[in-house]
């Protein structure tokens, strides 16, 4: 099944592949999570609250190594203070 096409997080709370920010099972879902290195200032709060542990602090920078497991919440979107993330459908 292709990700579904959503345009703001309303659009995500009400699609029919997610129940309050979690996708139902089986749903196959593919997120990009970019970090732009020159902005982020090492903070870990995107580490901290990415509910799919997509981020390790790397040399002090974010860095998305399991990016297969986002489910395009935008919480780390949200959290990051230095719009250093971007979080795009595949
Ligand atoms: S929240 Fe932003 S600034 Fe903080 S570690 Fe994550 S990407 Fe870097
Ligand atoms: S959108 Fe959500 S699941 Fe994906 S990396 Fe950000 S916080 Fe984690």
């Amino acid at each position: 099944m292709a990700p579904p096409i959503l345009s703001d997080e309303s659009d995500y709370q009400q699609s029919d592949t997610y129940i309050n920010n979690v996708p139902l099972p089986g749903v196959q879902y593919m997120w990009q999570v970019t970090v732009n290195e020159e902005q982020c200032k090492g903070c870990n709060e995107c580490v901290d609250g990415c509910p799919g542990e997509v981020y390790e602090l790397l040399k002090n920078k974010a860095t998305p190594v399991n990016s297969e497991e986002c489910h395009g919440c935008f919480t780390c979107v949200e959290l990051c203070e230095e719009d250093a993330i971007t979080v795009e459908d595949k």
